[in-house]
């Protein structure tokens, strides 16, 4: 057995206790179904996102809506694809009309994302928006001050970028976007 399909093993006996999960292990009674994360489980880059949209409720993949595709083509652009790294949110499960989850909410998901960052052990963790990468740091942060400059994290390098809904929004910082997720890349096979 490769250790690839070793991590898979070990994500799916996590994942069991989820399966046919609708929220409510997170007090999301809203949610269609939990979205755990997809990708390489051996990846040495892990992307951390806010939580479900819509899209992504409905289908139990992450990032498969606009921000999705937007990030989609930053990898194409990049050179990289999606099965090349591992995609999550600190979340799990979408909140009501989308709003950004409340901090019992994010509380509440991190021992199983902590527990899928024990199991993959990327060497790099980029967080996409400022969610994720307060509730990784515990404390708030100001994303356009943190996003690009790397952060030793638990024996991970956290590489902080802007979210890609903030990219639709604000088109004119696609660049900054590509540029950090390249830097990602780049420390994660360096590293
Ligand atoms: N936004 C996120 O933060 N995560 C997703 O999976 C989709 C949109």
């Amino acid at each position: 057995m490769n250790s690839s399909s070793y991590r898979q093993q070990l994500l799916n006996t996590l994942y069991a206790p989820f399966k046919g999960c609708s929220g409510c292990h997170f007090n999301m009674p809203k949610a269609t179904q939990i979205v755990l994360g997809e990708g390489n489980p051996n990846s040495s880059l892990l992307f951390i996102g806010e939580a479900p949209g819509r899209e992504e409720d409905l289908q139990g993949k992450p990032f498969v809506g606009r921000s999705g595709k937007l990030l989609n083509r930053i990898f194409d652009a990049i050179g990289i694809t999606r099965n090349d790294v591992f995609i999550t949110n600190i979340v799990k499960c979408r909140p009501p009309n989308n709003r950004r989850p409340l901090s019992q909410e994010i509380e509440a998901s991190k021992p199983l994302l902590y527990s899928q960052i024990k199991i993959i052990r990327p060497f790099v963790i980029c967080t996409l928006g400022s969610a994720a990468l307060e509730g990784l740091l515990g404390k708030s942060v100001k994303i356009t001050q943190k996003r690009g400059k790397p952060i030793a994290w638990n024996d991970i390098t956290i590489v902080p970028a802007y979210h890609p809904a903030y990219i639709l929004r604000n088109p004119q910082e696609l660049q900054t976007l590509i540029h950090d997720i390249d830097q990602a890349v780049r420390l994660s096979k360096e590293t």
